[in-house]
């Protein structure tokens, strides 16, 4: 047994994500893949979408799907999102010997060193990064330092502790983007395929980001 989480804002949740999410569950070999919903992000301005209305489109976006699972823990709690909170809850709930790993984009590696507490992240979980086109893995500072020394190429061999490594995989990166789908709406274009049918209908009743 072990757990995989993937965060994000998900406003709106698109099948960038939830290519990725399945193919990392895969990759993982995890029972489910936990995506969740941050309630106001630490490091950005708070989305036009409500952390609800957020939730509800990620639940509708994840539909049957087992392997997904939409977690709202971040949304129990108030106050800035901060990853390394949401490692410690479920690093107690969990306890210590069950693998953790945080899965991100390559363009959330590049900034890692702004989150809290973000030299001691891998002390809950393991790292995983999917490579994101235009990013790359710093090259140089203490985040750069601090990557190289949890580089980890080997998967079975990462798989064998429960946190301390980082790894980096090419998987399916689609070229979609929640800001692309929100200004496509406020331009009045189209997003259908962009995100799964029950998510558009979602926005069109609820009038999101118009
Ligand atoms: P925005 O455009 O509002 O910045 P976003 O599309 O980048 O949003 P986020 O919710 O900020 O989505 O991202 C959550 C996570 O999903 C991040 O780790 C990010 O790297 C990853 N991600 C975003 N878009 C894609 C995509 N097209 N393919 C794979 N992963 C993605």
């Amino acid at each position: 047994m072990s757990v995989a989480i993937f965060g994000g804002t998900f406003n709106p949740v698109h099948n960038g994500h939830l290519r990725i999410a399945i193919e990392l569950a895969e990759l993982l070999g995890v029972d489910s893949l936990r995506m969740i919903p941050c309630a106001l992000p630490a490091h950005r301005e708070a989305p036009s979408a409500s952390p609800e209305q957020r939730l509800e489109m990620l639940k509708l976006g994840i539909g049957e799907q087992s392997q997904l699972l939409a977690d709202d823990i971040e949304l129990c709690r108030d106050g800035p999102s901060y990853t390394i909170d949401t490692l410690r809850a479920i690093r107690a709930q969990i306890g210590d010997s069950t693998a953790l790993y945080l899965c991100v984009g390559m363009d959330v590696l590049a900034s890692l060193d702004s989150w809290r507490d973000w030299q001691q992240l891998t002390d809950y979980c393991h790292i995983v990064v999917s490579s994101r086109p235009g990013y790359q893995v710093p090259q140089s500072g203490a985040l750069a330092d601090w990557i190289s020394a949890r580089l980890c190429d080997d998967l079975p061999t990462l798989k064998q502790s429960s946190a301390g490594k980082l790894h980096l995989c090419n998987l399916t990166m689609l070229g979609i983007s929640s800001t692309a789908i929100r200004h496509k709406i406020s331009t009045g274009e189209k997003i259908d395929y962009l995100t799964p049918a029950a998510v558009v209908n979602c926005i069109q009743q609820q009038h999101l980001y118009e």
